[in-house]
C-alpha cells in the first residue's frame, strides 16, 4: 500500500481545504520556516490515528483544529484523509475491495475524533491496525519529522526494537495478542462461573 494523496481542512495552519499528491519513493517537504511543514506531517500521524496530544504538539487534541488568526476566525472542525494505492490488494480483508483506500478522520469541538474507511464508520483501532500491518502508523520511523534522527541514535534498546517491529509490519501482532489474551481471560472467568453453578446444581 502506497499514500498517494492527503486532503487537509481545518488543521491546523491549513484552514482551507488543501490537497497534495504523494509521488512515489523518499517525499521531503521545504518551506520556510513556520509555513506548516511539521504540521503536514503531523496531519499523517493523526490521521493513522495518533492518541497523544503532545506528540502533535498541542495540549489537548482540539488544537489540531485551526484555532483562528487576526483576519478569520476559528474553525469548529478538521478533516484529514489519506488516500492510499491497494493495487496489490495487500489490505485487510474487510477493507480490500478496491484499488483504492480512504482512510479519514474528523474531530469536532466538543465531540472528539471519528474515523472512516472507504466511507464506513470504523473503530481508532480498526485504522491503527491498518497502518500497523502495513508496516507504517504514527510511529514510524518511515515519518522523519525535526529531531527524529537525533531520536532513533538516542533510543534505548527497548524503544529500537519497538521501531523495528513497527517497520517489519509486526506491531498490530502485538495488539490483537493483547485483545485474544484479554478474550481468553474472560472465557476462563466464564467457565470457572459454570462450573461453580453446575457444583451448586449437584
Ligand atoms: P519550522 O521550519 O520553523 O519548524 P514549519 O514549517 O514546520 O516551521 P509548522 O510548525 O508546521 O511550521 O507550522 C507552524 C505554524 O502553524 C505557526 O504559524 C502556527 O501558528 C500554526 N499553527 C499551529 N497550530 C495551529 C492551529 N491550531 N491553528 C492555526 N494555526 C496553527
Amino acid at each position: 500500500m502506497r499514500f498517494k494523496r492527503l486532503r487537509l481542512a481545518g488543521f491546523k495552519s491549513f484552514v482551507d481545504p488543501t490537497e497534495l499528491r504523494i509521488e512515489d519513493g523518499l517525499t521531503g517537504v521545504v518551506g520556510p520556516n513556520g509555513c506548516g511543514k511539521s504540521n503536514l506531517l503531523e496531519a499523517i500521524r493523526w490521521v493513522m490515528g495518533e492518541s497523544s496530544p503532545k506528540s502533535l504538539r498541542g495540549g489537548g487534541m482540539e488544537d489540531v483544529i485551526f484555532a483562528g488568526t487576526q483576519s478569520r476566525p476559528s474553525r469548529d472542525f478538521a478533516d484529514v484523509t489519506l488516500q492510499l494505492d491497494n493495487d496489490d490488494r495487500t489490505a485487510p480483508a474487510q477493507f480490500n475491495d478496491g484499488d483504492q483506500i480512504e482512510v479519514t478522520r474528523r474531530i469536532e469541538r466538543g465531540l472528539g475524533s471519528a474515523y472512516r474507511i472507504n466511507g464506513k464508520d470504523v473503530r481508532q483501532k480498526d485504522v491503527q491496525l491498518l497502518f500497523a500491518d502495513a508496516a507504517t502508523g504514527a510511529h514510524s520511523p518511515a515519518l522523519v519529522s525535526q529531531g527524529r534522527i537525533g531520536a532513533i541514535i538516542a533510543a534505548k534498546p527497548q524503544e529500537r526494537r519497538a521501531m523495528l517491529e513497527e517497520a517489519a509490519g509486526i506491531a498490530g501482532l502485538h495488539v490483537r495478542r493483547k485483545d485474544a489474551e484479554q478474550r481468553l481471560r474472560a472465557a476462563e472467568a466464564n467457565l470457572s462461573r459454570l462450573d461453580d453453578v453446575l457444583q451448586t446444581m449437584e
